[in-house]
C-alpha cells in the first residue's frame, strides 16, 4: 500500500511504498539521545521506496550529532522530525517517524525498543544498508 505520512504544518510531507494490505510496520523506539528527547519512534523497509517533498527547503533543519552518519529533517516550522536520511557510498537511505504517519492504524505498528549503543561506525553503516529504505528522493515543491 502507499503509506503517507508528513510533520505537522504539511511544510515536508511523504509517501512510502510498503508490502501487504494491511501491512506490518515495525516501529522501533531509538534509546539514543536525540530520540530520547524528541520521542522519535522509525520505521523502514528495505523493499519501499521513499518520495519526500519539501514545500518550503528554508524551514527545513538539518540536525546531526555523535558519528554525524545520520541527518534528522527537522520542520523548524512545527518542530516535527519527519525523516532521517543517511548517504553511504553515493547512495540516500532513510527511515521514517511512525509518529508523522497520516493513514496507518494503530494495530498495524509492531512496536519495540531498539538500542544501538555501543555500535562501531562500520556495523552501523552495514545495518542501515541491510534494514533503511534504499530508495530515497527529495524534491522541493
Ligand atoms: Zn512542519
Amino acid at each position: 500500500m502507499l503509506i503517507k505520512g508528513q510533520c505537522h504544518c504539511g511544510n515536508i510531507a511523504f509517501e512510502l511504498t510498503w508490502e501487504g494490505d494491511p501491512p506490518e510496520i515495525p516501529a522501533r523506539a531509538c534509546g539514543c539521545s536525540f530520540c530520547t528527547k524528541h520521542g522519535g519512534v522509525w520505521t523502514s523497509n528495505p523493499r519501499s521506496r521513499l518520495a519526500v517533498v519539501v514545500r518550503d527547503p528554508a524551514h527545513v533543519s538539518k540536525y546531526e550529532f555523535g558519528t554525524r552518519t545520520a541527518t534528522f529533517h527537522v520542520c523548524s516550522r512545527c518542530g516535527t522530525v519527519p525523516v532521517v536520511t543517511c548517504e553511504i557510498a553515493s547512495r540516500l537511505y532513510a527511515v521514517v517517524n511512525v509518529n508523522a504517519l497520516e493513514n496507518v492504524e494503530p494495530s498495524w505498528l509492531r512496536r519495540a525498543a531498539a538500542s544501538f549503543e555501543g555500535e562501531t561506525v562500520e556495523s552501523r553503516l552495514a545495518r542501515r544498508q541491510r534494514n533503511w529504505i534504499p530508495d530515497v528522493r527529495i524534491r522541493v515543491a
